[in-house]
């Protein structure tokens, strides 16, 4: 259904609407908005709301600093909170336009539009993402900051109900419907405090605006709890780290061209060569999926991360697994990025990878049918099966030796992308941790 300038308006007044939160994002993924009051709603439906883009990291340089939000009508939401007097907030996604009206190269969401143009230009119609993004929740402090200290000792699926972590899940997922999700899935992680919550997978551009939006929920709903959500990729240190499991098919006239119900594991042809692109660009992927230093320590063996390129039906070990699923469902699921990526960013990546792969029509390696973590060494070289970056430094490196991820950014986000993460990694670097004080100080 579309949504008209005119919806919109009457759901201000039905809804008693006193604030607009135009919401974007930056290179990094963080979520931004500019708040203007009722009586701006005639600018915010006409492209007319004007900030300034150099404090937006990643955007411009203070010349030519000015942008325009354009908002996405389709992505109107009343929160459901209210403010201070009563009001509510009606939420637009926009994308970022310069003051010439041209779309901003530097808007990860543009560029992902940009990305989905060219695979339209092949003849697809439709990128269909499901994520599971998982997180932790802590219990806050009495100053209002976070704690190391978890809700709940529960584990995978336990159903507890009477400690906070559950209820607070449950106000989440019901937070949720309440602005329009389907969610499908709500469980107890591995983790002590961890949980997942899925919900239902649909175009690339819709569920990374709705996983910005979920992320906000539950950060939000967490603090009515006396709780801290994080999405850190590895908040506690030998424990199960937060995943943010990518599920991929590709739709042309209303069918997963994946699906082949004579193929093996009924992938297509199409769906394998699709995989091909990915593993062969993995290593660069990385970089865009697992964006932070701290996303390095998830992926190493025993907490069901993965830690090597390869591919599997059954087996979690692997990079990308095919969950047992037919028709709409087929799908390659890539267990690598965690919810600290940039979603615009990691599907523009991802698509850009597995349309490459479609056009070389390459099939990939053999899928692995043991636990690629028991394999030796040897074995690994011997069938081509190559690690993931093990540091934020060599994603990096590895995705600045790929031409073609980084074309999957443009020019813009390519060199934005890069400024910001070898800044991460120097300070990292440049960091003395408790770590290095505990095993060093009596040298
Ligand atoms: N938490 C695991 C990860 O880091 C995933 C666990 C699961 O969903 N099976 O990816
Ligand atoms: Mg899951
Ligand atoms: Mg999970
Ligand atoms: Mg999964």
């Amino acid at each position: 259904k579309t949504v008209t300038a005119e919806d919109i308006r009457k759901s201000v007044e039905d809804n008693d609407v006193h604030f607009l939160r135009l919401a974007f994002t930056d290179v990094n993924g963080t979520l931004k908005a500019v708040e203007v009051p009722k009586s701006q709603l005639d600018k915010v439906l006409t492209n007319d709301i004007r900030f300034d883009g150099s404090s937006i990291d990643g955007f411009v340089r203070l010349e030519e600093s000015d942008m325009v939000l354009y908002p996405d009508f389709s992505t109107w939401s009343v929160l459901p909170w209210s403010d201070e007097r009563g009001g509510k907030i009606g939420r637009l996604v926009c994308s970022v336009h310069k003051t010439n009206g041209e779309p901003f190269e530097g808007d990860p969401r543009n560029n992902l539009k940009r990305v989905l143009k060219e695979m339209e230009e092949m003849g697809f119609s439709d990128f269909d993402i499901g994520f599971e993004a998982e997180f932790h929740l802590f219990k806050l402090g009495e100053d209002g900051n976070w704690t190391t200290e978890v809700p709940d000792h529960a584990s995978y699926f336990d159903m507890t109900s009477d400690d906070e972590g559950a209820r607070c899940r449950r106000d989440i997922v019901e937070t949720l419907e309440n602005i329009g999700f389907e969610v499908e899935a709500a469980h107890h992680e591995v983790g002590d405090g961890q949980q997942e919550i899925d919900f239902r997978f649909d175009d690339a551009l819709t569920t990374a605006d709705r996983v910005q939006t979920f992320k906000m929920v539950v950060r939000e709903v967490a603090r009515k709890h006396g709780l801290f959500a994080t999405f850190m990729a590895k908040p506690i240190q030998g424990e199960a780290g937060n995943g943010m499991h990518t599920n991929m098919s590709l739709f042309k006239d209303g069918k997963n061209v994946f699906y082949d119900k004579d193929g093996e594991f009924h992938l297509s042809d199409t769906a394998l060569h699709f995989l091909n692109g990915i593993l062969e660009h993995a290593r660069a992927i990385t970089a865009i999926g697992n964006p932070t230093v701290n996303s390095y320590k998830r992926l190493i063996p025993g907490f069901e991360a993965p830690v090597y390129i390869s591919w599997a039906s059954k087996n979690r070990s692997p990079l990308v697994r095919i969950p047992d699923a037919e028709e709409i469902n087929t799908r390659l699921e890539m267990r690598s990025a965690d919810p600290t990526a940039n979603p615009y960013l990691l599907l523009a990546a991802c698509l850009t990878a597995g349309l490459q792969g479609i056009k070389e029509g390459r099939r990939p390696m053999d899928p692995i049918t043991s636990n690629v973590f028991e394999m030796t060494e040897e074995e690994r070289v011997q069938r081509g099966i190559k690690p993931l970056p093990s540091t934020l430094h060599n994603a990096i490196k590895a995705f600045k030796a790929d031409e073609l991820i980084q074309s999957a950014l443009g020019e813009h986000l390519t060199q934005s992308f890069i400024d910001s993460k070898e800044l991460e990694w120097a300070q990292y670097t440049q960091s003395v941790s408790d770590w290095e004080r505990d095993r060093y100080m009596g040298y």
